[in-house]
């Protein structure tokens, strides 16, 4: 650790997890000094328990602002890949074949079109899509079985390690000058004239700009600086089988196959507040729900398995937000770090660094739960 560096840095940056690295990763990129301050391993970490897909299809229904957001960052993910890479020698493993939407039913066929075509109008034509019947589904994915009756396929879809990542993000901020510093808790945040303080239990920190990017961390930590990220866990179970041959080469909604060869299974959606325990009931409908998908897996042992909270607003799309009442604190909170980490990095910070703001963000300003008298989370 870098005392001198660390005792001055432009830029706090409060949670080290994927989008707390990417931001600080971009933030050194672009010439800031940076330090993030991460609690231990404690903590809730999304960052260590997801799914690990790079996915835009159907993201943005209801919220345009979003899918072009979504769409940015997963165009931007090739050569954000790459340049960690050539910084920490670290391959995340993307790969962006496009991927599968899997339906069992007419109906759910019905919804993807609607959904689709919506996003596709939405976004003057440029939102490329297919739907497809059992047999094209079956031309292209030998391994489904029979009780999927269609899907929809989009070329924007992909995957990445999401471990790998954490780890590039964390080398890669740190070989450009970043001090991250674990095992702090930052209970108070207080605005001074010149800035902020970050006060922990043994210590306190100081900078012009502060960025909260605590995942859960930041529902209590915004209003101190006069912003809004009323957050809330949001439970999902994965589960891990052994490493078999490949047989698949897209990433879809709920079954991939890593780099290295093992299934994941995922995931569910649970609001049982802060409980990462792992349940029977829902681990069995994950692998009952997959088998279907790809009957082939029946007898594959699995190896692991795992909860982890979802970082969930009200109406579930990130928040994005400088305080006006405190110039200098940012938010910045989702609940798709993975896809999101190259918007993160190469459009987030700089306007942390005093770029103008992306044309999507206006839409992501916390208040506008408080327009919509939200002082309480319903995560859907
Ligand atoms: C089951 C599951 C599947 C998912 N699948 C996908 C997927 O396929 N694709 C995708 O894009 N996204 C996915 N996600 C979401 C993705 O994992 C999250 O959006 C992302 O990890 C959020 O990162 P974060 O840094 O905001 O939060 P976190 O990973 O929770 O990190 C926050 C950090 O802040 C620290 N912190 C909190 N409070 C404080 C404090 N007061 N002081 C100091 N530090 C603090 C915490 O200790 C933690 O390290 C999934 C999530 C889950 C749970």
């Amino acid at each position: 650790m870098n005392g001198t560096t660390f005792a001055s840095p432009d830029v706090l940056v409060i949670g080290g997890g994927l989008v707390g690295s990417a931001v600080a990763c971009g933030l050194a990129r672009a010439g800031a000094r940076v330090a993030v301050l991460d609690q231990d391993d404690g903590g809730f970490r999304a960052s260590r328990g997801n799914f690990g897909l790079v996915w835009v299809q159907g993201k943005g229904y209801g919220l345009t602002p979003y899918a072009r957001w979504t769409r940015s960052s997963s165009e931007r993910w090739p050569a954000f890949a790459a340049s960690l890479q050539d910084s920490t020698g670290i391959d995340v493993a993307l790969r962006q074949p496009g991927g599968f939407h899997f339906c069992f039913s007419d109906e759910e066929l019905a919804v993807r079109k609607e959904r689709l075509s919506t996003l596709q109008r939405e976004l003057g034509g440029d939102y490329p899509y297919e739907l497809l019947d059992a047999r094209e589904v079956r031309d292209r994915l030998p391994a489904v079985g029979p009780a999927v009756i269609g899907a929809s396929y989009t070329p924007m879809d992909g995957h990445v390690n999401p471990l790998k990542l954490l780890r590039a993000l964390h080398a890669d901020m740190q070989r450009r000058g970043v001090t991250l510093v674990n095992g702090v808790d930052v209970r108070r945040i207080e605005p001074q004239a010149s800035g902020f303080v970050a006060h922990a239990t043994q210590r306190a920190w100081r900078a012009p700009r502060i960025v909260l990017a605590a995942g859960l961390g930041n529902r209590a930590l915004a209003p101190q600086v006069g912003l809004h990220a009323p957050v809330a866990p949001n439970r999902g179970q994965v589960l891990v089988s052994e490493r078999v041959a490949r047989f698949l080469d897209y990433p879809t909604l709920n079954v991939r196959q890593t780099d290295e060869g093992s299934v994941q299974f995922g995931d569910s959606m649970e609001e049982v507040g802060y409980n990462d325990f792992t349940t029977t009931d829902v681990l069995s409908a994950i692998a009952r729900r997959n088998l279907r998908a790809f009957p082939l897996l029946r007898d594959v042992r699995l190896v692991r398995m795992w909860a982890a909270l979802r970082v969930y607003s009200p109406d579930g799309f990130p928040v994005y937000d400088e305080s006006t009442q405190y110039p200098g604190a940012f938010v910045v909170t989702c609940h798709s770090g993975v896809t999101l980490a190259a918007a993160h990095a190469l459009r987030i910070a700089p306007w942390i660094a005093g770029a103008s703001m992306p044309d999507e963000l206006p839409a992501f300003a916390g208040r506008r739960f408080l327009d919509a008298g939200v002082t309480t989370n319903h995560a859907h």
